[in-house]
């Protein structure tokens, strides 16, 4: 099959492939294997200009701060934020999210409500969890079909003016549904509740942007889209970090400190508590210049093709269930195969060198509406080609065969 990208010269670009010719890594919504130009990058700091950032009055610690803050710069601009104060670097969308509910929590009261949905991953539902037990609010979810879906036809029985905070996963990690987040955007500021957005599937793999998407936090992670594990993003629409808590404290965030009071940093300085991850920023940053050369809308429309032909063969297994039907799909396909536990079929996959994920994704709500414990999912990338689709159509099979 032809495709819209040069996917051998990409896959040239991943040492990962060199070092393991028989790899099928079909497991990228849990993590991305990273190019050549992202490993340099980190390399290259460590090896050349290794020192703290924002403290140090010689030269190659203003050359680290530089490259730290020009991904902020490349970070905003990625997703459309209009100014670089907008980014606070994080570990991953996990914290993102903790960061939200702890600096936003301590406004909630009884009587309030958060209001999420079924499909969330566990990084968009523990926190809110920790923080309505802590403040007395309630925490509602909007449920899920099994189709992956979910209706929004009649919002105002979630969405009232108890609501104070509305959090949505934008692509599910288990369906592949891509949600209306205009939608909610406009139901959330509609009843006067901020709205975060879990961006950690869809950054990586269309374009975003959150000035149109009018959001009011969106978060992602650096390991998803190429970089390195460690970072992540908090986006906050501008005029909001600078009402808010802190989450940390310690250097770097503060402006004085006396024995009884601490005053703060500039946003988003504040929010960045200690020595960060600094050569993981700055590994993201040759991450964002990775995926922009490519382009993101080529990189949708690939991963469309991918998602496309797997789901049309796949579905030709007799026995097999695809959970996840949404129109607007990422490249996620979760499946069963009849009578055969995935755990055993990952095994068995994985002596042909095909990584997939078997398990609850971090998302049992979802399981518990599907009424299973858990799913195969095979996920695509840049560098997954068609023919890696057959070989795990040849693997189910042959594994249909040994349980039959
Ligand atoms: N949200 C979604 C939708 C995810 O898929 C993941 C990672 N599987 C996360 C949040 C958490 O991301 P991280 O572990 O990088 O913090």
């Amino acid at each position: 099959m032809q495709s819209s990208l040069n996917v051998e010269k990409i896959r040239n670009d991943f040492p990962i492939f060199k070092n393991n010719p028989d790899l099928i890594f079909l497991d990228n919504a849990s993590t991305t294997q990273k190019p050549q130009k992202v490993i340099d990058t980190i390399s290259h700091y460590y090896e050349n200009y290794n020192s703290n950032i924002h403290r140090g009055i010689y030269t190659i610690a203003e050359k680290a701060t530089t490259a730290f803050e020009e991904t902020r710069d490349k970070t905003a601009t990625f997703i459309g934020a209009n100014d670089k104060e907008s980014i606070v670097f994080t570990r991953g969308t996990t914290e993102s999210i903790n960061l939200v509910a702890n600096s936003l929590g301590h406004n909630l009261k009884p009587g309030d409500e958060v209001l999420i949905t079924e499909m969330e991953h566990h990084s968009n539902i523990v926190p809110w969890q920790l923080i309505c037990e802590k403040t007395g609010a309630s925490l509602k979810y909007i449920p899920i079909y099994k189709d992956g879906k979910m209706d929004l036809s009649n919002p105002y029985k979630y969405f009232t003016e108890k609501t104070k905070i509305v959090s949505v996963i934008h692509q599910s990690n288990v369906f592949g549904t891509v949600n209306p987040i205009e939608d909610f955007v406009n139901l959330a500021h509609e009843v006067d509740a901020l709205i975060v957005v879990d961006g950690a599937q869809s950054a990586p793999h269309h374009s975003v942007n959150v000035s149109e998407l009018g959001c009011d936090f969106f978060a992602f992670s650096g390991h998803k889209m190429l970089g390195p594990t460690g970072v992540g993003v908090l986006y906050a629409r501008p005029g909001l970090l600078e009402g808010m808590n802190p989450f940390m404290g310690g250097g770097e965030m503060i402006q004085n400190v006396t024995m009884k009071k601490s005053t703060w940093n500039d946003i988003p300085w504040k929010f960045e508590a200690g020595t960060p991850n600094i050569a993981q920023v700055i590994g993201l940053g040759a991450a964002i210049d990775y995926l922009n050369e490519i382009g993101m809308e080529t990189i949708a429309e690939y991963e469309k093709e991918l998602l496309n032909y797997g789901q049309d063969r796949l579905q030709k297994i007799s026995g097999l269930t695809i959970y996840g039907k949404a129109e607007e799909k990422g490249a996620v396909i979760s499946f069963n195969l009849e009578n055969i536990h995935p755990h055993d079929i990952a095994h068995i996959l994985d002596n042909s060198g095909i990584a997939i994920r078997a398990g609850h994704h971090c998302a049992q709500p979802i399981m518990r509406c599907l009424n299973i414990p858990a799913t195969n999912r095979a996920s695509f990338y840049i560098y997954n080609t068609f023919s890696e689709i057959d070989s795990l159509i040849e693997g189910l099979i042959n594994t249909i065969d040994l349980f039959s």
